[in-house]
């Protein structure tokens, strides 16, 4: 059952959107963006062409109509019911660019791999970012994320993020004013983010492609890579490690529809069919129930959660949650 409807959205849009350069999607499927491959329709998704034809966008968006950005989904569980209002995708043509500025620092567009500004800054003999090689992401994933992985996070190389806001305006954040801390900024939700300034230091290629090269190896044995996934489930809770008090309380491997606690990395959810996100979502709530139970330990979601549920197929947060 479809419970958005892209097409009376655009159409009370009006004619402004003509004058629009990127492209309006009503009912764009999610799960082709999502790394899970599940999930319902964006009711409307905007791909715009450049920052100026977002900006010009944002302006006309009425303000009761919810907007939510998203990157190249590798973090994201999108239910099945869909996302109501507008889904902001950046274009690669707008939002992909890459610059090397000199004193070590680059310019990485929002949209950008976080493996491109890893390849770039070793080509260029600046070292600190080799922990992107990892990281399947975009850079605005990435700044929203503070992601991070062996040992380095966003926050450590940060220098300035560009953003617009809900009306269109533009605004240019410090790595304080994003209030960065374990895989959160506190950065307004409003915002959406551009582009960004990065800043390395000198190193050697050889080193740096080492590390990368350790970076790559290292997460083929241990995670599920090659699998529908959206990377760690939960967070690590202070002093413990997600994926070990998933193992003790008997969630490795466990299963729930199409969904799947990984048996190589129990912290990894995957899809191992038809998953819906009724079945991923509810299969993390289990696990989180089964872990409360077994350590008294509440693990909170790394995931984002978006969009609302199909009537019926709600998923309740479990019992010992005190929040959502
Ligand atoms: C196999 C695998 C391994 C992973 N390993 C790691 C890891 O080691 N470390 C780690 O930190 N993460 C890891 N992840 C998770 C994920 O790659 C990161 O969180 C990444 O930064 C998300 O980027 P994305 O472009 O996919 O964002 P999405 O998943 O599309 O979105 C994530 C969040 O960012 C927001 N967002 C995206 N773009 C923007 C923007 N332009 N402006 C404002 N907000 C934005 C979205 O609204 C959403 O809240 C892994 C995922 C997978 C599938």
């Amino acid at each position: 059952m479809k419970q958005v409807n892209g097409e009376k959205l655009l159409t009370s849009l009006g004619d402004g959107v003509k004058n629009l350069r990127g492209r309006l999607t009503p009912n764009a499927p999610m799960d082709r963006v999502t790394w899970f491959q599940a999930g319902g329709l964006a009711e409307l998704m905007f791909q715009p062409h450049d920052a100026e034809d977002l900006a010009t966008f944002l302006k006309m968006l009425p303000q009761e109509v919810p907007l939510t950005v998203v990157g190249v989904g590798s973090n994201l569980l999108v239910r099945d019911g869909g996302i109501p209002g507008v889904v902001v995708r950046l274009s690669a043509k707008g939002f992909g660019q890459l610059d090397l500025m000199g004193d070590n620092r680059i310019k990485a567009g929002a949209i950008c791999p976080d493996k491109h500004l890893a390849a770039m800054a070793m080509d260029n003999g600046i070292g600190g970012f080799a922990f992107y090689y990892g990281i399947p992401g975009s850079i605005g994933g990435a700044l929203r994320m503070n992601a991070g992985a062996n040992g380095g996070e966003t926050a450590e190389r940060l220098v300035e993020v560009h953003a617009v806001d809900r009306e269109g305006n533009e605004h240019v954040l410090s790595n304080e004013d994003m209030g960065y801390s374990y895989r959160h900024s506190s950065a307004s939700k409003d915002l959406i983010f551009t582009h960004a300034v990065f800043e390395g230091y000198p190193e050697d290629r050889a080193k740096i492609r080492a590390d990368m090269d350790a970076v790559r190896q290292h997460r083929e044995t241990v995670q599920p890579v090659k699998e529908k996934t959206g990377g760690s489930t939960f967070k690590n809770p202070e002093g413990h490690s997600a994926w070990s008090l998933i193992d003790e309380a008997g969630g490795r491997g466990l299963m729930n529809g199409g969904a799947q606690m990984s048996s190589l990395h129990c912290n990894f959810m995957i899809n191992i069919g038809h998953a819906t996100g009724y079945d991923l979502e509810y299969l993390g709530e289990m696990v989180r129930q089964r872990v409360f139970d077994k350590s008294g330990i509440k693990l909170e979601w790394e995931i984002k959660r978006l969009g609302i549920f199909m009537p019926g197929r709600e998923v309740r947060p479990f019992q010992g949650a005190t929040t959502e």
